[in-house]
């Protein structure tokens, strides 16, 4: 169980990193850099009535504006979104609402995150509820006023945060494992769902997901439940408007969000679409763990070779997903259908996992010694200090060095490479955050 996180949203200005390093004090930032988006993103550390947290402050929401960095910043707001568990939206209380904020408020409500409303710069406490009070047309909840400056009203927020954050005794949740069953119409995802629940024993029961009309499923074999995430999504066999062959990527794309585990389902006859890929990256970027299965074995015509001439082109083409296990099953005959679930226990199992620092530093003596790191043109050599796990879920390594930028990509996927050579973590994608000293 990774810590909770809370994003912080809003448009430039007013005052989203003030609020952060109000509400984190002096906890340095813990982890930053993700390796290919424009926008940083911070995680910090926050201590409330006893809860930990995470707050991340997503950067600069803006709608209107087409500069062509948005569509990253909106895609790091998505990504941050996905993975917290409450938002707060920050406001101008100086300002009073703007369309700005009211775009974003729209954009929002769309999302199934808790939101709490800011309305920061509200110096005079009187003076603050009038300026609250103007916020209540962004339909986002109750608008609390404050000052990230003086610390005023901070309290109040945090209580509504604490309170939007997952239960402790509800952990236990935490031991089911969520699966998402995605792929393109007639790959054969409600054929595997039911071979499923054929092998898995007894209990079956629909329950409702937390989107609107999303069912799940839950499902015990042994000692572990699964919930299928959004079995209503699988078994719609016909959409009425777009005919029996649309593919709501959305659907998947949400239904992928609350996975632990995503089952990527692929039908051998077909090799490997561009909206696969989509599926692909999407699961990639999310940070979940992935099985990919290839559905329909029994339609191919078989030699010694077919598997591995099969893997190598799955490899060329879903290279997203070069740390996931492929398997080849039909849900027709049940051949290996059985070993499926097995590969989703150790995908999560790895997602999961955490690695003591220690052994993490092992591995990356022992890569800097094999392969020393770059040096500049100015002659100065890169050094990692050290590095440690900051989270799991994907699991996540921060690596203390002197300075980011000597580490070039090659570089980056070199060291990549020996955390999975030596560590495992196979079924799961992992992130690096190379963060520099101040
Ligand atoms: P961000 O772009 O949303 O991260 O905003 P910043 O945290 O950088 O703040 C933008 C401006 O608002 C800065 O000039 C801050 O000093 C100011 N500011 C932030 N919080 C407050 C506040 O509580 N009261 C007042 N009066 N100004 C604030
Ligand atoms: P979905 O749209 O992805 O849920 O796909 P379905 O489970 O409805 O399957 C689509 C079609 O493929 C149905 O006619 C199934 O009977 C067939 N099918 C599913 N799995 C297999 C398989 O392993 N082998 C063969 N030959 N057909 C399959």
């Amino acid at each position: 169980m990774g810590l909770p996180v809370v994003a912080i949203v809003g448009r430039p200005n007013v005052g989203k990193s003030t609020l952060v390093n109000r509400l984190t004090g002096m906890m340095a930032a813990i982890v930053h850099d993700s390796p290919g988006v424009t926008r940083d993103r911070t995680y910090r550390r926050a201590l409330w009535q006893g809860r930990d947290f995470l707050v991340v402050d997503t950067g600069g929401l803006v709608f209107e504006d087409d500069s062509e960095f948005l569509p990253h910043i909106r895609q790091q707001v998505m990504t941050a979104l996905s993975e917290a568990d409450v938002v707060v939206m920050v406001v101008d209380g100086q300002a009073g609402p703007t369309a700005a904020d009211e775009s974003i408020a729209q954009w929002l409500r769309q999302q199934p995150t808790p939101i709490v409303l800011a309305v920061n710069k509200c110096e005079s406490p009187q003076q603050g509820i009038v300026q609250a009070a103007q916020f209540w047309e962004l339909s986002v909840g109750e608008p609390v006023p404050l000052s990230s400056i003086h610390g005023s009203g901070t309290g109040d927020l945090l209580d509504l945060v604490a309170e939007e954050l997952p239960d402790l005794d509800q952990v236990d949740d935490a031991e089911e494992i969520k699966v998402a069953i995605v792929g393109r119409p007639n790959v054969g995802k409600s054929s595997l769902l039911n071979a499923f629940v054929g092998e898995t024993r007894s209990i079956v029961s629909p329950i409702s997901g937390t989107t609107r009309d999303a069912i799940d499923m839950l499902a015990v074999r042994g000692e572990q439940t699964y919930r299928f995430i959004d079995t209503a999504g699988i078994r719609k066999k016909k959409n009425v408007q777009y005919g029996p062959e649309f593919f709501s990527i959305n659907r998947a794309f949400k239904a992928i969000r609350r996975s632990d585990v995503v089952l990527l389902v692929l039908d051998a006859s077909d090799g490997i679409t561009e909206q696969d890929q989509k599926l692909a990256g999407r699961i990639a970027d999310e940070g979940r763990a992935c099985v990919v299965v290839i559905n329909k074995w029994d339609t191919i015509a078989k030699d010694n070779y077919t598997i591995y001439e099969f893997e190598k082109k799955l490899q060329a083409r879903l290279n997203f997903l070069d740390w996931t296990e492929m398997i080849f099953v039909s849900a027709k005959t049940g051949q290996r259908i059985e070993k499926i679930i097995n590969l989703v226990d150790h995908a999560a199992e790895q997602h999961q996992r955490r690695v003591t620092t220690s052994v993490i530093n092992e591995v990356i003596e022992e890569a800097v010694s094999w392969h020393s790191p770059p040096t500049s043109r100015q002659g100065r050599q890169g050094k990692i200090y050290y590095g440690t796990q900051v989270s799991s879920q994907p699991p996540a390594i921060a690596l203390f060095v002197n300075s980011p930028d000597l580490f070039k990509d090659n570089y980056r996927r070199y060291i990549e490479g020996q955390f999975r050579k030596n560590l495992g973590f196979t079924g799961t994608p992992i992130r690096l955050f190379w963060r520099g000293k101040r």
